[in-house]
């Protein structure tokens, strides 16, 4: 492959590109995890979490990614058996419900078109007819990164109260948090999953959870096994500032950073700016004439877009071109979508030009790609962003 000069454009939805005050925080010298300037790197974030996260709950980080936070949340809430309603919104609602599964749950699948988010009144129609609350926790991913679906966590809880069930609420936030407007203790949420690498603008490897006092309670008598997610073995320690084991020192410091960013911008700012961006995105897709995988708009996320390829054309093929061709990374078809969408990332440390030079690249790879569209997406997109300061 010919080398290529300036910035590698990371556009795909997760790892985002991480900015380069925080790649500065994350090559500090490690420090001690057991000393006292620890101590206090580990109350910042936990507090600046709570902020971010909008929770008087508690906040849990791991060193894993966001699968580990999924089994985290699962192992310290169910037990052998449980009954756990889920959604198949997607690829990511079906990787947590083959974990479920793996786990010994007992999943009631709702099925899915890969192209809405879950149906609120559909889970409160389950949740009705469970008379005898056998289900004990409905699952759920809020912003479905494989489709460009969001799931309406508030409704949903309008849903669960409707129905006067006592399900725990479990909230796959990854795609989402710093990105869209999220408020687990207003919509009571039980357990927020997410992970450090898509909103919170840091490289993989830390996983996220809030926890309500409801779900505390529920780790008292759930009896699946678990021993390295175990939260009341983290809460103890943490209080103290420490971990029970060596924590991801580094990502923490980059995490300091990121949670100092977002504090600076405002949090509100944070989810207009995902928002405009993301109406940008898809005037540009509307304009080249193709066809954005969510099919219902009050329910597009805003950090990213995926975008149908036409029948007989591959969307692989296409973002391969364009890595070749611009330096610059789409995300890919997953699972069921494979080959069929390719996913443009509006999500992190972002901005319009930053935008108007993604989707430069995607309309000149399709010109090259020879995928059938209109041009005048960027024109669209830019049209927006100078109208819409
Ligand atoms: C990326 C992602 C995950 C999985 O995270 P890993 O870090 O790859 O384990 C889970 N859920 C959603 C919605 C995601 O976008």
């Amino acid at each position: 492959m010919a080398v290529q000069r300036g910035r590698h454009f990371l556009q795909i939805p997760g790892p985002t590109n991480v900015p380069d005050r925080v790649l500065r925080a994350l090559s500090q010298p490690t420090i001690d995890h057991r000393g006292p300037e620890f101590s206090r790197l580990t109350q910042e974030v936990l507090e600046g979490l709570q902020k971010l996260i909008r929770t008087s709950g508690k906040v849990i980080v791991y060193p894993a990614s966001g699968t580990g936070s999924w089994e985290a949340a699962l192992v310290n809430t169910l037990s052998p058996g449980d009954r756990v309603l889920m959604v198949e919104t997607g690829h990511f609602a079906t990787l947590w419900k083959n974990v479920a599964v793996k786990f010994g749950l007992q999943v009631d699948f709702i099925p899915g078109d890969w192209r809405h988010g879950a149906d609120p009144e559909q889970v409160e129609a389950r949740l009705a007819e469970d008379r005898r609350h056998s289900i004990k926790a409905v699952a759920l991913v809020h912003s479905e990164t494989s489709t460009g679906a969001a799931t309406r966590i508030a409704e949903v809880r309008q849903a669960l109260d409707r129905a006067k069930h006592p399900a725990l609420l479990l909230v796959d936030t990854v795609s989402s948090l710093g990105v869209m407007d999220y408020r687990p203790d207003e919509w009571g949420v039980d357990v927020t999953v997410c992970c450090s690498q898509k909103g919170l603008m840091l490289p993989p490897g830390m996983g996220i959870h809030a926890v309500s006092e409801k779900a505390l309670a529920a780790a008292k008598s759930a009896r699946l096994p678990r021993s390295y997610w175990d939260w009341q073995a983290m809460i103890g320690p943490n209080q103290a500032g420490f971990f029970p084991y060596t924590p991801p020192t580094n990502l923490l410091f980059g995490l300091r950073e990121t949670l100092r960013m977002i504090q600076e911008e405002g949090m509100e700012s944070v989810i207009a700016r995902h928002a405009r961006l993301g109406e940008a995105t898809r005037r540009a897709v509307k304009a080249w004439g193709l066809e954005i995988n969510c099919l219902n708009p009050v329910e597009f996320t805003s950090g990213l877009t995926a975008v149908r390829v036409p029948e007989g054309h591959d969307a692989d093929a296409l973002r391969k071109k364009i890595l070749e061709k611009f330096n610059l990374s789409l995300g890919n078809g997953l699972g069921k979508l494979q080959g069929k969408v390719f996913r443009i990332g509006h999500m992190g440390d972002f901005n319009d030009l930053m935008l108007a030079g993604t989707l430069s690249g995607v309309e000149m790879g399709l010109a090259l790609a020879g995928v059938p569209f209109k041009k005048g997406g960027v024109q669209a997109a830019i049209d927006y962003l100078a109208g819409n300061e």
